[in-house]
């Protein structure tokens, strides 16, 4: 462990949208963030090639060059970016406490205010056709990318309520959904089933897994088989939806942020407040609803404002106790 400790006023965990927008504040509110890009510089925007539906890009942009945007945009205002993972955090319960953070096991932080957008990552299946052709039809966003595939044949694989929404939501606008189904039934609510059974242009297939997607650059389509009969079919279809769910990125904040059964940090209210005084949460790591730059980019505003309020509260506190 280093013996210089630095003291800063406001950390900010996570470099996509919400990390960014966070930062833009912050920087402008002169609370000199320092932010932590984690193992994935951009986020999960950089994993996609076309960015249709970010307000202000009316061509639309790449997911790379627009975060390289949000990044100068930050940086504009004086935060400081750097390369680096948190990999312990120690928050102290105390209203105006410090937060004792650790980067890459070495190197130690205090800090005043923390904000936690490390995002939560899509799962995929792990098929080495599949990780091939990620941005090349594969995606784990109906929503993000469904438009693309308007009038042509999909596939979603999901048995869960999210998957079960996002086929019908695909259906909307795709001519035929293949829904692949690994068990025989769905996961998914009874009232999401009855959506996707009286939807006339989604085919639900139980017992079904992908075996390999089909097409060199692009997708194609792909060989289904039956996991109880082993019996192999091909479909020709142009998008391939994963919607097996997805994994906050909390691990570290284990046993000290309170989070729901499935690892996202649960925010106060309105707010970005956690239940540590001065740490507060925005983006995908607190929002397994929307997942969307633009919601995430909302909430990292509203954290850095959240942060400031808090700072300026801690002061006048500190104010009134040597009067
Ligand atoms: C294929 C795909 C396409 C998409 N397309 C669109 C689209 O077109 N439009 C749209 O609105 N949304 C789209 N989305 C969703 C969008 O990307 C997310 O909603 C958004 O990126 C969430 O932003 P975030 O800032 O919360 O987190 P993320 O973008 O997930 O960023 C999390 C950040 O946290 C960092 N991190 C994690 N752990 C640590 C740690 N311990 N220390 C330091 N840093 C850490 C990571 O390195 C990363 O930088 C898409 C998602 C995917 C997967």
């Amino acid at each position: 462990m280093s013996d210089t400790t630095e003291r800063i006023k406001c950390l900010i965990i996570g470099s996509g949208p919400a990390g960014y927008t966070a930062a833009i504040y912050a920087a402008r509110a002169d609370l000199k963030p320092v932010m932590y890009t984690g193992m994935e510089p951009g986020g999960q925007l950089t994993t996609t090639t076309e960015v249709d539906n970010f307000p202000g890009y009316p061509e639309g942009i790449d997911g790379p060059t627009m975060m390289v945007q949000l990044q100068q945009q930050a940086e504009r205002f004086g935060t400081e970016v750097r390369i680096g993972m948190v990999t312990e955090v120690q928050f102290s319960k105390e209203a105006g406490g410090i937060h004792k953070v650790v980067v890459d096991n070495n190197k130690e932080i205090e800090a005043e205010t923390v904000i936690v957008s490390t995002g939560a990552t899509a799962k995929y299946l792990g098929l080495p056709s599949e990780q091939r052709l990620r941005g090349g039809g594969v995606s784990a966003c109906a929503v993000c990318d469904g438009f693309f595939y308007k009038g042509q044949d999909v596939a979603i694989v999901g048995a869960g309520d999210t998957a079960a929404e996002e086929a019908t939501y695909l259906a909307n606008i795709c001519n035929k959904v293949t829904m692949l189904v690994r068990k025989d039934y769905m996961r998914a609510s009874k009232a999401m089933q009855h959506r996707v059974n009286a939807t006339k242009n989604i085919e639900v297939r139980y017992n079904s897994e992908v075996d390999e997607v089909l097409g060199d650059q692009v997708v194609e389509g792909l060989r289904i088989v039956n996991n109880k009969t082993n019996d192999k079919d091909e479909i020709s279809i142009t998008g391939l939806f994963i919607a097996i769910g997805h994994k906050p990125n909390t691990e570290i904040f284990k046993g000290q942020l309170d989070m729901d059964e499935t690892g996202y940090l649960i925010t106060e209210g309105k707010s970005t407040k956690t239940n540590i005084p001065g740490v507060f949460a925005s983006g995908d790591v607190q929002d397994k609803e929307y997942r969307q730059a633009v919601t995430a980019a909302g909430t990292g505003c509203m954290a850095a404002l959240d942060a400031e309020r808090y700072l300026a509260a801690v002061e006048s506190l500190e104010e009134e106790a040597v009067k």
